[in-house]
């Protein structure tokens, strides 16, 4: 198994690509088969889903520090990992991807925004990690039966 840093899904090493070096060696890409397809396409697409992303930070928050750069979407939510849609068009759904801010009181500052689906970014909504857990807690055991 092999974690991807982008999608941070923990996957099996046949998810990912192998190359062969010239000693002989295989090496397998850092970054699984989805996400590296994916990442061909926005970059012949000029990043357009991010840059749409980022502009709407910037809409938000003039100040921010992020890059489009920082708002690369992932091939799956990395909370749910749901598909996420990787164009705009139409109307929001659960699969649109959304900017979350990590602490919200933080703002979108670079090092606390990670993209996730819209529907872990609303059903985060501004709660904060305690708040999460203590819903965790009390549903679960109702969940059981
Ligand atoms: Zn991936």
């Amino acid at each position: 198994m092999k974690t991807c840093p982008s999608c941070t899904r923990n996957l099996p090493r046949t998810q990912f690509s192998a190359r062969k070096q010239l000693s002989g060696n295989v090496t397998l890409r850092t970054y699984c088969k989805l996400c590296d397809r994916l990442s061909a396409t926005q970059e012949r697409r000029g990043w357009k889903p991010a840059l749409r992303l980022w502009k709407s930070v910037k809409g938000r928050c003039p100040s921010s520090d992020i890059t489009p750069d920082d708002l690369r979407i992932p091939a799956v939510c990395p909370v749910l990992g749901i598909p996420l849609r990787q164009e705009f068009s139409g109307k929001r759904s659960d699969a649109t991807p959304s900017v979350d801010r990590i602490e919200p009181a933080k703002g979108y500052v670079k090092g606390n925004v990670v993209v996730v689906s819209w529907r872990a970014n609303r059903l985060k909504g501004d709660a904060t990690l305690a708040e999460l857990r203590q819903l965790a807690t009390f549903y679960a055991p109702m969940e059981e039966k």
